[in-house]
């Protein structure tokens, strides 16, 4: 059974298909690039430059990993939205969805989905936070991916059209990732493969 696993800093090779998070792209793999908030500090316009160049890569599927997060950031909540507001713009020019780390910032981030009218669309990673936040995401017309640690009330309130999974830093393999999900789903394996499958092609993200 082919598993597609949307987030992962792990490069490793084996049997599924992974969007692997790098910032250059010097992988065959399918890949997303972007500035993560952690990593936002006063030289990032330079290397946002490189990102935007590699982004036109076609084996670089999506932007991101990018976003908000305001408590490990070093970076301001003015200068992560200004950094997330380029991703936009090149998730948008070059037509792949955007990968998005979200720790707080929520509103920040649907105010900024509100405004921006962005087309591509927009997958929230490692989702950990309750069925009320996944509600306003999912209204929002977003996607949400889940991995290894997940709220199983949040994972029920996500229509089966708008999940992802992933293995993002986690050692676990994937396979067991989506059992685990499989299982709160009262889904086969099979069944939750075949729909996260579908749901990449909706996004374009394969
Ligand atoms: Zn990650």
């Amino acid at each position: 059974m082919l598993l597609l696993d949307i987030h992962t800093h792990n490069p490793s090779p084996n049997e599924h298909i992974k969007i692997l998070n790098g910032h250059t792209a010097k992988t065959k793999n399918f890949c997303s690039v972007g500035i993560h908030p952690w990593e936002i500090d006063d030289d990032w316009k330079s290397r946002f430059s490189i990102i935007a160049e590699a982004a036109n890569r076609a084996n670089v599927v999506a932007i991101g990993e990018c976003g908000f997060d305001l408590i490990k950031s070093r970076a301001t909540k003015d200068v992560q939205q200004e950094v997330f507001k380029q991703h936009i713009e090149l998730s948008e020019s070059t037509n792949k969805p955007i990968i998005i780390h979200l720790v707080k910032g929520q509103e920040q981030l649907l105010q900024l989905s509100k405004n921006s009218k962005h087309k591509q669309a927009w997958i929230i990673h490692g989702f950990r936070g309750k069925p009320e936040q996944a509600k306003q995401l999912i209204n929002a017309g977003m996607y949400i991916s889940f991995g290894e640690k997940f709220n199983p009330g949040a994972l029920k309130a996500t229509p089966l059209n708008r999940l992802f999974i992933e293995s993002d830093d986690s050692n676990r393999p994937i396979a067991e990732i989506y059992k685990s999900i499989a299982d709160v789903l009262g889904l086969s394996l099979e069944q939750l493969a075949l729909q996260v499958l579908e749901n990449a092609k909706q996004c374009r993200v394969i």
